[in-house]
Parts: C-alpha cells; sequence; structure tokens
C-alpha cells in the first residue's frame, strides 16, 4: 500500500466493521466502538480506549482477532497497542479548545462528494512535524458547501484527531462570529495583547463559518497578520465557510488570495445511496431500528443534508419510544410531513415495471428484454415500454437501453399502445390494473 494513500481513519472503520460482525454485541460495544488511533507508522498502530480497565482485555483476548481484521483490511501487520491515558484526557479537558469530542473521523461517512474534502482533512489532521508528512498544500485547508453537508463536522474532526496524537498541541476551533465577539470584547477592555497572543501561539486554528468575517474590516486586518505569523512557523490553519472565498462580498483582497493558497474544496449533497447509509450509520448509535423501507422512504424523500436527514430519523426513533410500538411507515410519514409537502412513495424501477407486466401477461422478463416477437410477448413488451414511459421520468434513449431497443422502436411502441387504448376496452382495463399495482 502506497503510504500516500494510507488513510487510517478509514482503515479503522473497516476493521470495526469486521469485529462487529465477529463480536457479540454486548462485547463490541464495550470493547472495540470506542477504540480511536492515537498513533501509527509503517509497523505499529496504537488504539486509545476510554476505559483504563480494558487494556489488559484488550491485549489478552481480542489482540488476536483485532491483528488479524488489521491485516485483513491493510494486507499488512502491524504491531498493535493499546492504552489509556487518564492524565492525558485530564489534560485534555483542562485546555479550553472549543472541539466538541463528539465529531470524530469514524463516524464520517465518505461518498464521492465529500471524499476529496475528508481525504485533504485526514491528512491535515494526521500532520506531525515527526512523521514529517508534507501537507504543506493544505495549508489553509478551505472547505465550502450548503448547510448541514458535514463541515463543522469535518474540521471538529481534524482538531479532535490532531489532540488525540498530540494531547498537548494547542488547537483552538472557533466560528467566527465568536471571533469577533471576542475580538470586541478585547477591544472595549484595552486587552487586544492578549488576544493576538492567544491566536499568534496556536499550532492550529480551524475557523468556522468564516462567511462572518467580512463584517469587520478591523478583524479582517487582525486575522490577516494571524494568518501570516501562523503559516510562517507553519502552524496548521482550517476554514469552513458556505461559499468560496471569490463570493465572499466584503472580504479584502489580499485575504481572498491567503484563502485561496492552499487547499480549496467543495463539499457536494449525498446521492440516494448515500443517504440510506448515512441513516444505517446513524441507526448504529440506536436500538430502535425503523425497517428497510422507512430507510427507503427517508432517503427518497430528504435531498436536502445531513442534518435533515438526522432529524427525520430522530423524529421517527423518539415517536416511536414514545408511543411504544415499533417506528411505522405512517410516523415516518408524519416525520417526513414536515419537511416535504409529499412524500414521494417508493421509487418504481423499469425491473419493477416489466416484473408486473411480465406476470400479467404470463411472460417472463427476460422475454420481455429478448428479439422473440410472439403476440403475447411482444405486447408484454409495448405495454411494459408505455407503463415505463408514463410512470417514470426516463428519456426514450434512455428507455431505448432499459429494453435493448433502438428510440424508434420505443417511439413505435408508445404511440402504438396510445392509440390501441381508444379502441381496445380490454387493453385499457389491463393498464389501468396494471398502473395500480405497480404503485402499489
Ligand atoms: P455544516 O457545518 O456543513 O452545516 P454539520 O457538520 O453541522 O454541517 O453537519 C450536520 C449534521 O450532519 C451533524 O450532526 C453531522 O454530524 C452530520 N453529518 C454531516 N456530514 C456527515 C457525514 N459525512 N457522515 C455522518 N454524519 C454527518
Ligand atoms: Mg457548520
Amino acid at each position: 500500500m502506497d503510504s500516500f494513500e494510507f488513510n487510517i481513519h478509514d482503515i479503522l472503520s473497516k476493521v470495526k466493521k469486521i469485529l462487529k460482525a465477529r463480536l457479540a454485541p454486548e462485547n463490541y460495544n464495550i470493547f472495540v466502538r470506542d477504540l480511536s488511533v492515537v498513533f501509527h507508522n509503517g509497523k505499529s498502530i496504537t488504539l486509545k480506549t476510554q476505559n483504563a480497565s480494558n487494556v489488559g482485555v484488550l491485549e489478552n483476548k481480542y489482540n488476536d482477532m483485532i491483528k488479524e481484521a488489521f491485516s485483513e483490511v491493510t494486507k499488512r501487520n502491524f504491531d498493535i497497542k493499546y492504552t489509556h491515558d487518564g492524565s492525558e484526557a485530564e489534560n485534555n479537558s483542562k485546555q479550553n479548545t472549543g472541539l466538541n469530542p463528539m465529531y470524530n473521523f469514524e463516524d464520517f461517512v465518505v461518498w464521492r462528494g465529500n471524499e476529496v474534502a475528508q481525504g485533504a482533512a485526514s491528512r491535515v489532521a494526521q500532520y506531525s512535524p515527526e512523521l514529517n508528512t508534507s501537507t504543506e498544500l493544505y495549508n489553509p485547508l478551505f472547505i465550502y458547501g450548503g448547510v448541514g453537508l458535514g463541515k463543522t463536522h469535518l474540521i471538529q474532526a481534524i482538531g479532535n484527531y490532531a489532540r488525540a496524537i498530540e494531547p498537548n498541541s494547542n488547537v483552538y476551533y472557533v466560528t467566527s462570529e465568536t471571533l469577533l465577539n471576542e475580538y470586541v470584547m478585547a477591544i472595549r477592555s484595552g486587552d487586544t495583547q492578549n488576544f493576538r497572543k492567544k491566536y499568534r501561539n496556536l499550532d492550529m486554528l480551524l475557523i468556522d463559518d468564516i462567511q462572518f468575517i467580512v463584517r469587520s474590516e478591523q478583524l479582517q486586518e487582525e486575522l490577516y497578520n494571524t494568518f501570516n505569523t501562523l503559516k510562517q512557523a507553519n502552524k496548521r490553519i482550517v476554514f469552513a465557510s458556505d461559499r468560496p472565498p471569490k463570493d465572499l462580498v466584503g472580504l479584502e483582497e489580499r485575504l481572498v488570495s491567503r484563502f485561496n493558497s492552499g487547499f480549496l474544496q467543495q463539499i457536494f449533497p449525498p446521492d440516494y445511496e448515500t443517504r440510506k447509509a448515512i441513516l444505517l450509520k446513524k441507526l448504529e448509535y440506536h436500538t430502535i431500528k425503523p425497517s428497510d423501507e422507512i430507510i427507503d422512504l427517508i432517503a427518497l424523500n430528504v435531498t436536502t443534508n445531513i442534518r435533515d436527514l438526522e432529524a427525520v430519523l430522530n423524529r421517527v426513533i423518539l415517536t416511536a419510544n414514545m408511543t411504544n410500538t415499533e417506528p411505522t411507515i405512517q410516523i415516518a410519514e408524519n416525520a417526513l410531513r414536515d419537511y416535504i409537502d409529499t412524500p414521494r412513495k417508493k421509487q418504481i424501477t423499469i425491473r419493477d415495471i416489466k416484473a408486473v407486466v411480465a406476470d400479467h401477461y404470463h411472460v417472463r422478463i427476460e422475454e420481455i428484454d429478448s428479439q422473440k416477437r410472439t403476440k403475447d410477448i411482444a405486447r408484454a413488451r409495448q405495454v411494459a415500454v408505455y407503463l415505463a414511459r408514463q410512470i417514470t421520468d426516463k428519456s426514450l434513449p434512455k428507455l431505448g437501453e432499459e429494453f435493448g431497443r433502438d428510440h424508434t422502436t420505443i417511439h413505435h411502441a408508445i404511440t402504438k399502445i396510445q392509440n390501441d387504448r381508444k379502441t381496445d376496452v380490454e387493453l385499457n382495463q389491463a393498464i389501468e390494473t396494471l398502473i395500480e399495482l405497480i404503485n402499489g
């Protein structure tokens, strides 16, 4: 494996998945779920557990299994060490980092729309002068995208991870609004000296929602100087924003160019499959498990962002919990109603349509797709094409692909059925019935 591609967060997630399948849930939850990586190099990996008494059990009882899982995922053999450093945890909590420890890489689902941002974040988080990893290109890291897409989660995960490997490193997370308040207070109390000192001595500065910086010219000036100091000292700087620097109206030109000087990356909304994966990930932390059908329904309807997905899922679980029932479709539809006007039903695929039509005409699905032209098969095929056009929003060429025909044949089938329906009462009846069957 190329060390450049070595993404320890991905690896740990995969290892946990394997172990989850092999261990009894209680044991998994007690010993494995909270493990995090505090150190790794090409030969050894140190895992931290929250519970001091777990260390011995991990070493004696689970080490082989954990080692095995790491080697399955990485195709390498690592020495695995376990630690629980109480004093470290105490230190951690003493220093105010502004971080919420809940945000970590393990729970961050990666998809095509955020994988580049996650990869860069992971690189910045793992930065350590001793390991001599080159992250210069990622300094500053500037992540932008719409609300609820995981910007805060990701930049806080960077801070938490950096603190896990280097407990004494001086990491600070702040939103630009809080920063502005702090700055205003500092000016009022004539204490800007301390404000400067605090920010210029950081090892890692994470500023969230940087878009609000445009509200103060003075703060922009201050940030510009802080930025230069940190950057020169090779300290890490990460920004999250709702839009790219060039669209931040009122942002000084020199800051635009500083923000652009490192790695700029957008996060895009998740697709349907990813939305499902996110919901399933969130369910790992719940004992009430809605059915696949409910998960589908939520994933299909909540297209906006992850925050909304979580909100609907939580509503379903809470409602089920309060009424002491299993989550029902009814509950899910009610929860969805606050987010969208009319929940769509489960998405209907061409395959569903072919199946229902094949069944009705007593032919096999493969025959619909075949070149056979016997009367029943030809009719079933035309009806399936016609219904596919009516029910889905697929174009003629797309339907051509689905049925293995060119688009003129598709067009012909559609007009044929359209015309026949006008005179053929039986066909008309059949189509009505089929539509009902397909829509469930
Ligand atoms: P943003 O800062 O972009 O508005 P947040 O980081 O606050 O979004 O994310 C909103 C919610 O969605 C949070 O609860 C966060 O944990 C969750 N979330 C966002 N992205 C992911 C992801 N990739 N995997 C799992 N949960 C995510
Ligand atoms: Mg945010």
